[in-house]
């Protein structure tokens, strides 16, 4: 019996995941100086909100592999990086001992840590429908969720697919040259940014989407816009449906069968809490961390799509699953290591995303989940033209802001819930971040009349339409 090679060494600092999360926290250990730091990679490290992109070559012309982060050439990175790199998958922590094994091609290696992060991110969820999976699969590797079961991914039956790392891109990309028509089950920005790609290559697609309207973070009047457009260049769009069996070629649904050549399942995500329970971490809907991102054990810190926060607006634990949040989180957590002070503020969740020219974006609350939650909300749409009515370039956009009435606890009256945009025009990424901030600090729609309004003829339109909220608001009030 060949005995297994056991490698071992010692870290200031053990993260665990090579995502958004872990690499952040790996380039502030440096920069901060809480070294020597060890992170352990299971997959090839990437730009992963570029890979639909590098799927649908317009932006990325080279593919999917341009999203993939050489780890010694990447200049965010130290050049001497790899050092520090465990490639393998962590598969137990003693807390107590402070060690960790990590299962890699080459035999196993146990880490001896001072501090731990847990950056393992989240993996994608598919729900449970005949002929998805095969029976056998590898045992060690990526997974995936199947309705509340994790799953080795080498388990996805021919012709499904998923989209989280370099290699289901590159996937992707295979299927993109040759399919003739594919389905999409799941219409947020991930699947939306799919349907475009593969259109983009050719490929008739099938969009199916479980609810009454496309993109759950808009609410159905602003998702018209959305589904207009996806009708306008060709993709047809299954709504309220659901899959109920896949066999290669043939996709069952509730409202009945679909010839395609593969199914592409876009269906969300799940947080990766497998290690969290097994070391006994504190969990709601997700890793349950402070402001300085500790979690309930001593010494183990958490960042990322595994970690809940709560809502800025109203205080509920919910899932982000933005890597942008991610990176913060994890700066946070190396500073508090480092010893600086540091504490994230609640945030508020967004999704901004653009699909056949038309950008869409939720921040916040959208009216429908806010009543699904109980709240009493009312709801503000305002037209925009993105240029004064004599400039024929001027594109329309839709506004719309979600106010609390006031009548809940916790509430003040016209406090701004949520923003929602669909504009055929220009970028609306800064303006999602005003709402953002807006939001997060729970200010009124009357306190827009302390953001300033900029107007530059070659930029927008002259009319203010923070001025024209407050007026539409006012409005809305009893007299
Ligand atoms: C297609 C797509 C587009 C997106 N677009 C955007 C966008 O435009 N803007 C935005 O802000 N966010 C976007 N996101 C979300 C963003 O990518 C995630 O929020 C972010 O990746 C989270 O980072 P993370 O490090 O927590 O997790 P992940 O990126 O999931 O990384 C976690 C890593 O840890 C590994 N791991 C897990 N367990 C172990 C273990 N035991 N041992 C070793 N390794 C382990 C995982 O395999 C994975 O590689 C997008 C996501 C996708 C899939």
């Amino acid at each position: 019996m060949s005995e297994k090679k056991r490698a071992t060494r010692s870290a200031k600092l053990l993260i665990v995941g090579g995502g958004p999360g872990g690499r952040v926290s790996y380039i502030m250990a440096r920069r901060f100086g809480v070294e020597p730091a060890v992170m352990v990679l299971n997959e090839e490290p990437t730009v992963i909100c570029s890979l639909p992109y590098g799927v649908g070559r317009r932006l990325i012309p080279d593919g999917p592999g341009a999203t993939v982060v050489d780890l010694s050439k990447e200049k965010r990175l130290p050049p001497d990086m790899a050092k520090d790199v465990v490639f393998g998958t962590v598969t137990a922590i003693n807390s107590a001992s402070k060690s960790a094994i990590v299962e890699g091609t080459n035999g196993e290696t146990e880490i001896v840590y001072e501090n731990l992060i847990l950056a393992p991110g989240a993996v994608p969820w598919l729900p449970p429908a005949d002929g998805i999976l095969k029976d056998k699969g590898a045992e060690t590797g990526l997974v995936v969720a199947v309705s509340d079961q994790l799953v080795n991914r080498s388990r996805l039956a021919e012709g499904v697919y998923v989209l989280r790392g370099a290699e289901d891109a590159r996937a992707l990309d295979e299927l993109a040259a040759c399919a003739k028509k594919v389905a999409v089950v799941g219409t947020g920005a991930v699947g939306l940014e799919i349907v475009e790609a593969l259109s983009d290559r050719g490929a008739a697609v099938v969009a199916i989407e479980a609810l009454k309207h496309a993109v759950s973070a808009l609410d159905a009047d602003m998702a018209a816009a959305v589904e207009r457009r996806m009708h306008e260049r060709g993709v047809e769009l299954r709504l309220a449906d659901a899959v109920k069996s896949w066999a290669p070629g043939k996709l069952t649904l509730q409202s009945g069968a679909l010839a395609v050549d593969a199914v592409v399942f876009a269906s969300g995500v799940r947080p990766r809490l497998d290690l969290a329970r097994a070391m006994g971490l504190k969990i709601e809907r997700g890793l349950v961390v402070d402001a300085a991102q500790k979690t309930s054990l001593p010494s183990v810190w958490a960042v990322g799509d595994a970690v809940q926060i709560a809502d800025a607006a109203s205080g509920r634990p919910v899932l982000p699953l933005i890597g942008t949040l991610a990176m913060r989180q994890a700066m946070t957590a190396v500073m508090d290591i480092a010893g600086l002070p540091a504490q994230l503020p609640p945030a508020t969740l967004w999704g901004v995303s653009e699909i056949f020219g038309l950008h869409w974006g939720s921040v916040g609350w959208g009216e429908e989940a806010a009543r699904r939650a109980g709240f009493r909300v009312t709801s503000l749409s305002l037209p925009v033209r993105s240029r004064d009515p004599f400039m024929p370039s001027g594109k329309d956009a839709l506004w719309k802001v979600v106010l609390s009435t006031g009548e809940d606890e916790g509430f003040k009256s016209g406090q701004i819930l949520g923003f929602q945009l669909v504009s055929d025009g220009d970028n609306p990424a800064h303006l999602a971040e005003r709402f953002v901030d807006m939001i997060a600090r729970r200010e009124t729609v009357q306190e827009l009349f302390g953001h300033y309004f900029i107007h530059s003829p070659a930029h927008n339109s002259v009319d203010d339409p923070f001025l024209a909220l407050i007026a539409l608001a006012m409005g809305k009030r009893p007299r």
